[in-house]
């Protein structure tokens, strides 16, 4: 299982416009950060998870690999408002994308983007989407995946767990029941962590190395990163085996098992 950092970067990304700072003036490659979003690669296909809005351009920075799975986290712009690019990720394929997603996720895409799933009259390419409601535990592209549910803000975003890896983003904390929920049975994981400050709807930078520890993880990555953390600078305040994420950052899980 490989898995590819498409996007590293909070609701804004990297630089923030506008921004005069030291990290949105940086001209370090990894200090630039699109929108938060993975690639991971099976045997039995590619699952992308979340489609924001800087999709296009982070798979052709992957060299336009081919997606047959979509799992959505959220339906924030930052997570979901890329989906369009599912048109020309569809244009070569013979069977469906399959969209998973929660219940209400699925109501609000299907109600912000309802040109991709109901006949318009439009004549031109229209992709084939297969949406799917995830469950606690589902199936997808051969792989048995995990979910669990966490508070952010308004809303409950999912967390997916295949084998021994983990993504969660945006999420102000793992209540019990998640914890309980995969305690001792994460290797490597990726997890957002905005900022140093406390923020109402995310986990902080020190609250997710708090997560780690609490999950008993190996091996963590944080993304979602705001412009107020200097990656560099402040490599020296995480532990050991925690380290930011940046875009184009690819790892082979079983390698990190090792
Ligand atoms: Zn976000
Ligand atoms: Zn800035
Ligand atoms: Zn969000």
């Amino acid at each position: 299982m490989r898995v590819r950092i498409l996007g590293s970067g909070t609701s804004t990304g990297v630089p923030v416009l506008g921004c005069d700072c030291k990290v949105c003036t940086s001209s370090k490659p990894h200090y630039k950060r699109l929108r938060s979003s993975i690639l991971i690669s099976f045997e039995g296909g590619n699952a992308l998870i979340d489609t924001g809005p800087d999709l296009r351009q982070q798979m052709l920075s992957a060299s336009a690999p081919n997606v047959d799975a979509v799992w959505m986290t959220h339906t924030h712009a930052d997570h979901l408002h890329g989906l369009d690019e599912i048109r020309a990720l569809s244009f070569k394929r013979k069977s469906p994308i399959e969209l998973w997603a929660k219940q209400e996720h699925l109501v609000d895409i299907k109600s912000r983007f309802h040109y991709l799933f109901q006949d318009t009259g439009y004549k031109g390419f229209v992709p084939a989407i297969e949406t799917k409601e995830v469950s606690a535990c589902f199936q997808s592209l051969g792989q048995k995946v995990e979910t669990v549910y966490l508070p952010h803000g308004h809303m409950q975003t999912v967390a997916y767990k295949v084998g021994s890896f983990a993504y969660a983003t945006d999420f102000k904390k793992f209540p019990p029941e998640a914890i309980a929920a995969w305690k001792g049975r994460i290797h490597t994981m990726v997890a957002s962590g905005i900022r140093y400050r406390e923020h109402a709807s995310h986990s902080s930078v020190y609250e997710t190395i708090q997560l780690f520890k609490d999950l008993e993880v190996k091996r963590g990555f944080i993304h979602h990163l705001a412009h107020d953390v200097d990656a560099d600078l402040d490599a020296s305040k995480l532990p050991e085996n925690v380290q930011f994420a940046f875009d184009g950052l690819e790892f082979d899980v079983s390698k990190l098992l090792e």
